[in-house]
């Protein structure tokens, strides 16, 4: 017998984790053979019995090859050349464009010297010849090493090459062959989708070294804490029942739990994960902070199939995520039907500027002492083609999650430069007009730009525009945002703090802003006139406002004993439904020219 030495063997695949449907040694394979002679087969078998496999597939019929092959699954075919009914050669070329066998070794039998049919079997597919009349130590030998090679082939086809964790493919149809089993025994199952949206942004800016090594990282701790949390007997026969991690994708994993913990325990092994993927990664010089949202479905509760089941675990996530991420959400109907409603909105959305459906409306700003409209505040709606008027506050912080604000934005700010123009071209009271912008707007670089397109499109005078910004955009990173501000200010534009009093403004950062108004939010204005402790906190805004050299204006005023209190507390201007609501341009219009022009000092 040859040497042993250049033989692959199970235990020299070290450095693969093992799968535990991998795990089999290599004479557990089964294996089929495929001959006429019911002597060879008999003859074959025995030789391998002898060398300790136990696991055979019988085939004397070739017609029934393809059947039997497709119903017993084996590692390896043992396949004659030479047969009178079918030609082995047809069967190879046949189990070869079946997509599912296209990776399985064959291994033909042929009495034949001749290199030609040799050939012919090599470009067909075969993996590796054995001459008839078979030697048994021969025959020993291939199978051993095509088994071999089938096992390293198949432990780098399943495994992802970065985390060395299992794969989707792998993922899908273990949870494919497993689940109806489990299901039928009772047993529920939990699948968690952990999505860290850092291992692939960071590839796109540090580089796939970093990104692999980030991904390396999250996929230790995941199985430390699956190891920690799984907490079953190993020893257990319910091998098949070991909670298996997988890496999904770029930048997501999923954690199969298949004996389904306590409920409070899924809760703990959720928040535990959390905390551990949001510790900072070290790399390089450059810290990483992981932002990871968890998606939890349970089978049958959530899905009874594979697909179904992934893709609750999945809409649970986009919900964790899109609650701000660093959270687990689990499945629900309700938040599936919601979910699928935004997806359908989302996509409408994407064509409402194109296909006209945005409108502007505007609500006059008034001055407190006249009773003047000294501005406009213009808010943004969408007509619907089915569902009518839609209010800002439903598709607004829709369009900046789908990315789609500055499309709108843009539209929103031509709009109202274009509806300011008409205006002054028809002699009406040059009022100021308000814009509101959104956070990615603000941070996105391009608002300057806009701006001063609109501005020269419209020919409207740059002092004409307020941009209403919030307390939040200017906290959130306050030199960045000086930087914009200052650059909004040289355009000529004025700038507002929309909804004051609602974020954390530091004082001495609103002293550095170029700001020239204060809007003060509609929650304090609800709670006037109110008792000597609401006056307080109004007063106090309107005393900082002023301190600063701002004008200060109130938002929300319904009633005429607000309107009283706010003159009293020395309110520069007010907005609200008590003078009027939100109107279309042309309804402002006849506001506008009913207005007695201003007295002249
Ligand atoms: P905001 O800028 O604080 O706008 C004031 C909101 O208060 C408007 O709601 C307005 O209709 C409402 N309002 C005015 N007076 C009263 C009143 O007396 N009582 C009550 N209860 N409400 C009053 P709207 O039009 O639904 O807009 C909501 C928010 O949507 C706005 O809040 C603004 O943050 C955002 N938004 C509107 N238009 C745009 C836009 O063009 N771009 C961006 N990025 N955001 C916009
Ligand atoms: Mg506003
Ligand atoms: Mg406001």
């Amino acid at each position: 017998m040859k040497t042993d030495a250049w033989l692959l063997d199970a235990t020299d695949l070290a450095g693969l984790p093992e799968l535990p449907e991998l795990r089999s040694p290599l004479l557990d394979a089964k294996v089929m053979l495929v001959d006429d002679e019911p002597l060879m087969t008999e003859l074959i078998q025995t030789h391998l019995e002898e060398a300790g496999y136990r696991r055979f597939a019988v085939c004397n019929d070739p017609t029934q090859a393809l059947a039997v092959l497709r119903e017993q699954d084996p590692s390896v075919l043992l396949l004659d050349l030479m047969m009178p009914a079918v030609s082995g050669f047809d069967l190879l070329a046949r189990i070869r464009a079946e997509r599912e066998w296209r990776a399985l070794p064959v291994i033909v039998l042929t009495a034949s010297a001749n290199a030609e049919t040799k050939l012919r079997a090599l470009k067909l597919g075969a993996t590796e010849f054995l001459a008839k009349p078979v030697d048994a130590s021969e025959l020993v030998l291939r199978l051993r090493n095509t088994l071999a090679f089938k096992q390293y082939h198949d432990r780098r086809a399943n495994l992802d090459a970065a985390t060395q964790l299992p794969n989707a493919a792998w993922f899908e149809r273990r949870l494919a062959r497993a689940l109806p089993g489990w299901l039928a025994r009772g047993d529920r199952v939990a699948l968690l989708d952990i999505q860290v949206p850092e291992c692939a942004s960071l590839r796109a800016t540090l580089g796939l070294a970093a990104a692999t090594q980030l991904a390396r990282t999250l996929a230790e701790r995941l199985t430390q804490l699956a190891a920690a949390h799984a907490g079953i007997d190993l020893a257990s026969d319910l091998l098949e029942a070991e909670p298996t991690l997988a890496r999904l994708a770029l930048d997501s994993f999923a954690l199969l739990l298949p004996r389904l913990p306590h409920d409070d325990d899924m809760q703990q092994l959720a928040s535990d994960m959390l905390r551990e993927l949001a510790r900072p990664v070290l790399l390089g010089a450059h810290e990483c902070r992981p932002t990871p949202a968890i998606g939890v479905a349970l089978a049958p509760d959530d899905a009874a199939g594979v697909a179904e089941l992934m893709k609750a675990a999945e809409l649970a996530r986009t919900q964790a995520r899109g609650a701000g991420g660093m959270r687990h959400e689990f499945f629900s109907r309700e938040l599936s039907e919601r979910a699928r409603e935004r997806l359908e909105l989302g996509e409408q959305l994407r064509h409402a500027a194109d296909r006209g459906e945005l409108r502007l409306h505007y609500q006059p700003k008034l001055d407190v002492a006249s009773g003047r409209i000294v501005g406009v505040e213009a808010l943004v709606r969408w007509m619907h083609p089915q569902r009518g008027l839609v209010a800002p506050g439903l598709f607004v912080p829709l369009a900046e999650e789908l990315g789609l604000i500055a499309r709108i934005g843009d539209w929103v700010l031509h709009q109202a430069c274009a509806d300011g123009a008409a205006w002054d071209a028809a002699a009406l009271a040059p009022v100021r007009i308000a814009v509101n912008v959104s956070q990615p707007q603000f941070d996105g670089g391009t608002l300057v730009p806009t701006l001063r397109r609109a501005l020269a499109a419209s020919g409207l005078a740059p002092e004409r525009l307020v941009i209403e910004l919030t307390e939040s955009m200017l906290m959130r990173d306050a030199e960045q945002a000086l930087a914009q501000m200052r650059a909004l200010e040289a355009l000529g534009v004025s700038l507002s703090i929309d909804d004051f009093g609602t974020g954390y403004s530091s004082f001495s950062y609103l002293k550095r802003f170029p700001l020239d108004e204060l809007k003060i939010d509609r929650s304090f204005v609800a709670d006037l006139p109110g008792g000597a402790r609401d006056r307080a906190i109004v007063r106090s805004v309107i005393a900082i406002g002023h301190d600063l050299g701002l004008s200060v204006i109130a938002e929300g005023v319904e009633t005429r004993e607000q309107l009283a209190a706010l003159a009293e507390l020395g309110c520069d201007m007010y907005q609200g439904f008590h003078h009027s609501r939100p109107m279309p341009p042309q309804a402002l219009r006849v506001l506008l020219a009913a207005q007695p022009p201003a007295r002249t000092r």
